[in-house]
């Protein structure tokens, strides 16, 4: 057979037990089909350390320039990996620095075996929450207030605008906080939620509280609105699809009824619990897909988990492990399909729908990795082992 010839991606590498699996992926499942075309960046934490993380830099500069990138889950070092790795620095989250560069939102959504029931019966396809990942709670300035007093809220324009109110009279010690976020970050989750739902053809909810907060969630609510009719009404027609807002509370009962298959857009706190909540109903966070999607179309992909420490350490000591690669290889999956759609490549389109098939077939034929195994009450396989069935199922297909 002659290899399938694409454009290339952007490759970021990572750490530990995902690094060896990176490999592996591209040995087993990648190499022997693709004429594989990739700028590699290696985020590894000693690369970026050696490089003072511009590494990191360079690669999310890359992904706007090509549009499309994948990446390996990374290390975010904390106190203890500075002695593990000798560091320079603390360096940042690779997936912060790289979100503040490109901007957006992330999507994440089950990939669904039917193997695992969902834990929620009328579930029957995915729920993919769109995290707003930008300010709220997570930027948040708050006091610990020790004695009664007076709180005040205020505000001094730059044209001279200032405005103050009493949030509260304290007649006891108690809690204050403040929190905020800006109309550019709201609008580039609008766009990004409003694209990704044409770019999957599902319907969009969004849901707030704009009863009780209504000046806060109030104006989440009318930018979505106002970026809906006046940029996407007509695009959500052809497509067949809808977007509408409602109440969390709503969103919430109506998402427990649901059967699945539409994208939820979520403010950072909202989709920080959602997220874990529809995760977990459905499985486990090695079934999750994971894709950042910029206002400006730029697409990174990437397995939902981490560098799954703890089977590193085993793998070093010579054990075989059973870490599950499916996430991972649906991160490669997803950047390649997004390149084959952008450059109208259709053979590589079909080969990343055919990598998924595989890999859900040879779940439902019964071989998988030990975390699903022990779900459905049956004995799992390492990792190679699974990643070589699938290998086998390309081959029959594309021999
Ligand atoms: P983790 O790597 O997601 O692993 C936590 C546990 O979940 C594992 O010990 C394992 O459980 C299970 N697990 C996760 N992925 C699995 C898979 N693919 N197959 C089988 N089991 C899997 O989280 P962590 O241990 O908290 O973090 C490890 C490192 O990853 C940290 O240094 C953190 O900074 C980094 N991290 C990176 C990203 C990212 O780059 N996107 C995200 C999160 C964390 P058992 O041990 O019980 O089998
Ligand atoms: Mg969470």
């Amino acid at each position: 057979m002659e290899k399938i010839k694409m454009n290339p991606i952007v490759e970021m590498d990572g750490d530990e037990m995902t690094r060896i699996l990176w490999k592996e992926i591209k040995e087993e499942l990648l190499l022997p089909f693709l004429d594989l075309k990739t700028e590699y960046y290696d985020l590894g934490l000693v690369s970026r350390d050696a490089t003072d993380d511009q590494i990191t830099i360079d690669a999310a500069n890359a992904v706007k320039r090509l549009h499309v990138g994948v990446k390996c889950a990374t290390i975010t070092p904390n106190a203890q990996r500075m002695e593990e790795y000798h560091l320079k620095q603390m360096w940042k989250s690779p997936n912060g620095t790289i979100r503040a560069i490109l901007d957006g939102t992330v999507f994440r959504a089950p990939i669904l075996t039917g193997m695992i029931p969902a834990y929620v019966p009328t579930w029957k396809k995915p729920i993919t929450i769109a995290r707003h990942a930008y300010g709220d709670l997570y930027k948040g300035t708050e006091y610990r207030v020790p004695c009664p007093g007076t709180a005040t809220l205020s505000f001094k324009g730059i044209d001279g605008t200032e405005f103050s109110q009493t949030v509260y009279d304290y007649e006891c010690p108690g809690v204050l906080q403040g929190i905020y976020n800006k109309d550019s970050s709201i609008e580039s989750f609008a766009r990004s939620c409003f694209n990704f739902a044409l770019a999957t053809k599902q319907d969009l909810w969004f849901s707030a509280k704009d009863t009780i907060s209504k000046q806060y969630d109030q104006t989440f609510k009318l930018i979505f609105q106002r970026i809906f009719d006046e940029e996407y009404k007509q695009k959500f027609e052809d497509a067949g699809i809808t977007y509408f807002y409602t109440l969390i509370d709503d969103a919430v009962a109506r998402v427990m009824r649901s059967e699945g298959g539409f994208i939820w857009a979520c403010k950072n706190y909202d989709g920080d619990v959602m997220s874990d909540m529809v995760s977990a109903a459905f499985g486990s966070l090695a079934m999750m897909t994971s894709v950042l999607v910029s206002p400006d179309g730029n697409f990174e992909y990437e397995a939902a988990h981490g560098t799954i420490t703890r089977h590193y350490y085993r793998y070093l000591k010579g054990e075989q492990t059973s870490s599950n690669p499916i996430a991972t290889i649906f991160a490669w999956s997803g950047a390649l399909g997004k390149r084959g759609e952008l450059d109208e490549n259709e053979r590589l389109q079909k080969f990343a729908s055919d990598l998924e098939k595989a890999c859900l077939d040879t779940v439902k034929a019964g071989t998988m990795t030990g975390d699903l195994a022990n779900l459905c009450g049956r004995k799992g396989v390492n990792s190679l082992t699974f990643l070589k069935a699938v290998r086998a199922r390309l081959e029959e297909k594309y021999a």
